[in-house]
């Protein structure tokens, strides 16, 4: 919506609270508003001025003429009979992205995207095939959370956020800091997971945060050969350059580093591979999720998904060398929610509906 004098309105999403103190405080005059303002947004998720029903009617109006609230629009939702929701959202140059809400017991995870598309290409992942996109900017990845959290109408006391939807969060650390920043007003950082494909410079910005969310490493492969196989990034990044960044990442009380491990049938499954990984690893503080593949026949048709028995082999070899382990058997695999299977579209033509 342009304003009065044709300039677009500045959007005030995904901004942290002291940033639209500084913003805000030259058009509401009182430092005492601005702080008001920035309350409604980043605590209470308003999605109007009109809601601010504590700032001063004329104030309000004044606020719509040179601001704007707008989160991405919803193109679609999908819910799984597991109870993963997915949405499809629209940007506003007409790209797409998804996320997913996967509940589990009491508490509620919401997987965001970080980008439309992906650079990095790794060979089994469908945004890796989209290409490389575009980073998203702050109110469109805050946006995600605002609008999950509005149509799911639940508590914000049970979220966990994971950077593990479409896009690699640290190629895109500016405004993923600034989202980070945003969030921690409702979000703990050791709620926060950021789900990398090994980007070393990316992981050394994430080290020096002063308020670090979670690190979770994509290794998929217990050695280079394969792993440059599988994610060609690891041709800049090299596993053994990983692994040293690795360990001397600081860690805070507590935490663990969470290595991820996409089970792809015999590629990196072979009755070794569990204790590669494990000696690959040790002396970290850390724990291993195995995602069995989340088959595409368009995308990758020879890689397949090894069968569960497997998968629970390869899980229980870790066990045995004394790894931590996870295995994520599916959420939403009959809407295609799972994390790791997100396409969005582009520029697509998708049918719409009314945001509710
Ligand atoms: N780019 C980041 C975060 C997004 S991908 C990263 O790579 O870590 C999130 C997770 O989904 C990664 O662990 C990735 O290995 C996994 N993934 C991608 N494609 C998948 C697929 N087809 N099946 C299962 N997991 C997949
Ligand atoms: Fe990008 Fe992660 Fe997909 Fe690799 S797995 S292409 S890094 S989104």
């Amino acid at each position: 919506m342009p304003a009065v004098d044709d300039r677009p309105l500045v959007n005030l999403v995904g901004r942290p609270a002291h940033d639209l103190v500084v913003l805000l405080t030259d058009s509401v005059r009182r430092p005492f508003y601005a702080r008001q303002v920035a309350r409604w947004l980043t605590e209470r998720h308003a999605t109007s001025f009109e809601e601010m029903t504590d700032l001063p009617k004329q104030l309000r109006s004044e606020l719509g003429r040179r601001f704007r609230i707008s989160d991405p629009e919803i193109l679609e939702t999908a819910r799984s009979r597991d109870g993963s929701v997915k949405w499809l959202f629209g940007l506003d140059d007409g790209l797409s992205v998804e996320a997913v809400a996967m509940p589990d017991g009491a508490k509620l995870t919401l997987c965001l995207s970080s980008q439309a598309g992906c650079a990095v290409g790794c060979l089994f992942c469908v945004t890796g095939a989209l290409g490389a996109g575009r980073n998203l900017r702050p109110d469109e990845i805050v946006g995600q959370y605002r609008v999950m959290l509005r149509d799911l109408a639940v508590s914000v006391d049970r979220v966990n956020i994971v950077f593990m939807g479409m896009g690699e969060p640290l190629l895109n650390t500016t405004h993923l800091g600034v989202a980070l920043e945003t969030l921690f007003h409702r979000v703990s950082p050791k709620r926060i997971t950021v789900s990398t494909s090994g980007i070393l410079p990316g992981i050394r910005w994430l080290a020096g945060l002063s308020r670090p969310p979670k690190l979770a490493v994509s290794l998929n492969a217990p050695d280079q050969e394969r792993r440059r196989f599988l994610m060609p990034i690891a041709d800049r990044y090299p596993l053994d350059e990983l692994m040293a960044e690795l360990r001397r990442f600081p860690l805070e009380r507590g935490r663990r580093i969470t290595f991820e491990y996409v089970l792809i049938r015999d590629v990196n499954d072979a009755p070794g591979d569990p204790q590669a990984l494990a000696r690959l690893i040790r002396g970290i503080p850390t724990k291993v999720n195995l995602i069995p593949l989340n088959e595409d026949a368009d995308h990758f048709p020879d890689l397949r998904r090894p069968d569960d028995d497997s998968i629970n082999r390869f899980a229980m070899a870790l066990r045995d060398a004394g790894i931590t382990v996870t295995v994520r058997w599916s959420k939403g695999l009959d809407v295609d929610a799972a994390c790791g299977q997100l396409k969005g579209r582009h520029q697509g033509s998708p049918t719409r509906r009314q945001a509710s």
